[in-house]
């Protein structure tokens, strides 16, 4: 038993098709099948490079890891040319020599009369040997299908039309190669979009031509954007890196991406584990799902509170390298997660208030520093700079201590010594609780920041 993901490399791998390639990658965990990966790169025109490089990292970041593949179609030609002349042969499919005048002038004549456009069979029995190859589909009768998804499907042979299979270069369509491979690589389950689902009976007939097993089908819906419009640039609709980019972990996106248009009663958060016990085809809604962006904010930050550390350090690391932060001047990372994940949204937010704890700055933030470096913050921070230098323990509690002591020596509240101490330690004031902060940074930088702040007071004009 198999299933796999068919992406065609003409633009990177996005949000939908992501969760196209969840979906089929979980069917199979469950159910302890193989899950194949299959590029469909016929389309020579359309399909680049670029896009199968997106595609494998994509992949590779969800850790949708394929039992087989990446399996190109480009290199199956001679198969289908294969198939091409057994149908042939047979007299399943022919050859058809129809301009596109002709065709046209077909079309619009139906259209005229009402009729749906559908190709008249008109080259069926006229044995040419050169053209483009349709498949001969059969005049009555119906096809059906029972979609994990969308339920019993039915439609009437004479809805379908003679399929081109090959173009006239000879080169086999989508229609063609996918039941070919979906046959020889044996998939038991197609897990798709739901906009190939009008394939699904020309397909069908096809299988039945060539007396294959035809496999099951899971059409899923489409993704909206959060204004009812299919799912766009706009909304996200972008190279799924682009997400680890902005901070997203892996993990969090999937477990976004699982629940657009499935669900497991009133359950958000799934573990990889859960995702695959849970999850059942027959449980994907039937009507589109939609992109919502605040939920994707609000699960990527409660997977930064809660990740394993040492998994949250190896996700944070490229975050780390894009700002060339050096981890060997300064604290243990791990701690510094500790401080920070609560408030850090994403992993990009993260790296940046990383960046207090290992390197120097040369400025403090101007409006911030007008606002908390003045005459009357200038006394505290000499008693921070006093009681700091000698206090005999470099910890979160003693330097609370000593906060908390100058606020009842000076009968001031908290803020007036935390402020400007922030400010003081981190440049930007986007420092966490100001003790573990400070005691991350370490004495000698802290001892260093405090008079810098005092000869920013004292360089203002008097
Ligand atoms: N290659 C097709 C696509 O990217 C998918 C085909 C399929 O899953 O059957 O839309």
């Amino acid at each position: 038993m198999k299933s796999r993901f068919a992406p065609s490399p003409t633009g990177y791998l996005h949000i939908g098709g992501a969760r196209t390639a969840l979906f089929a990658w979980l069917w199979a965990k469950k159910n302890n099948s193989k899950f194949v990966l299959r590029i469909e790169d016929t389309d020579k025109d359309r399909s680049t490079q670029d896009s199968v490089d997106a595609i494998l990292q994509g992949i590779d970041w969800l850790g949708l890891n394929y039992d087989e593949g990446p399996i190109y179609q480009s290199d199956r030609i001679e198969r289908y040319k294969e198939v091409l002349s057994q149908l042939l042969n047979e007299g399943k499919a022919y050859y058809c020599e129809c301009t596109k005048e002709r065709l046209e002038e077909m079309r619009e004549t139906q259209m005229a009369s009402g009729d749906k456009p559908k190709y008249d069979g008109c080259c069926r029995n006229k044995k040419l040997k050169s053209g483009v190859i349709r498949f001969l589909n059969p005049d009555n009768g119906t096809v059906s299908f029972n979609d994990y998804v969308k339920g019993e499907i039915e439609i009437a042979n004479t809805e379908l039309d003679d399929l081109i299979i090959a173009r006239s270069d000879g080169s086999p369509t989508y229609n063609l190669t996918v039941v070919v491979d979906d046959h020889d690589m044996e998939i038991e389950c197609v897990i798709r979009g739901d906009d190939h689902i009008n394939n699904t009976p020309k397909q069908i007939n096809l299988y039945e031509a060539l007396d294959w097993n035809i496999p099951r089908f899971a059409h899923v819906p489409m993704i909206l954007g959060a204004d009812g419009s299919r799912l766009s640039k706009r909304h996200g609709a972008v190279n799924l890196m682009s997400y680890r980019d902005e901070g997203f972990l892996s993990k969090a996106l999937l477990n976004y991406i699982v629940r657009l248009g499935w669900s497991h009663g009133d359950q958000e958060i799934f573990s990889v584990d859960e995702m695959i016990k849970f999850f059942e085809l027959e449980n994907i809604n039937k009507s589109p799902a939609s992109f919502n962006q605040e939920k994707l904010d609000w699960i990527n930050h409660s997977y930064i509170k809660t990740t394993e550390i040492n998994e949250l350090v190896s996700e944070l690391e490229w975050h780390l390298n894009q700002l060339s932060i050096d981890l060997s001047d300064g604290p243990d990372i791990k701690e510094v997660i500790e401080a920070l994940r609560d408030r850090s949204k994403s992993l990009v937010d993260m790296a940046q208030n990383c960046v207090m704890f290992y390197h120097d700055f040369e400025d403090f933030d101007s409006d911030l520093a007008i606002k908390f470096f003045h005459l009357e913050s200038r006394p505290v921070l000499d008693d921070l700079l006093i009681n700091l230098n000698t206090l005999e323990q470099w910890s979160a509690e003693h330097i609370h201590e000593v906060i908390q002591s100058i606020c009842e020596s000076r009968n001031i509240g908290f803020g007036k010594v935390g402020q400007p101490f922030r400010l003081a330690i981190s440049g930007d004031g986007k420092a966490g609780s100001i003790d573990k902060c400070a005691q991350l940074v370490g004495e000698k930088r802290v001892l260093l920041r405090l008079k810098m702040a005092i000869d920013w007071i004292d360089s203002l004009p008097s």
